[in-house]
């Protein structure tokens, strides 16, 4: 369920879809809009995202 929701969630406010930005170094998943609207990235440890809104 977490790995489909990685793939379809867009941006909140302008609803384009997020960009994967992970780093395979540190195997941190995150995502975020294209046009710096918003980002998200995955916290194994607490299994949860933790959302950051840029605007
Ligand atoms: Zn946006």
């Amino acid at each position: 369920m977490i790995l489909k929701n990685l793939f379809i969630e867009k941006c909140p406010k302008c609803k384009d879809m997020l960009v994967n930005k992970s780093n395979t170094l540190t195997a941190q998943v995150i995502k975020s809009c294209p046009k710096g609207h918003y980002e998200k990235e995955f916290h194994p440890a607490l299994e949860s995202y933790v959302e950051i809104y840029l605007t």
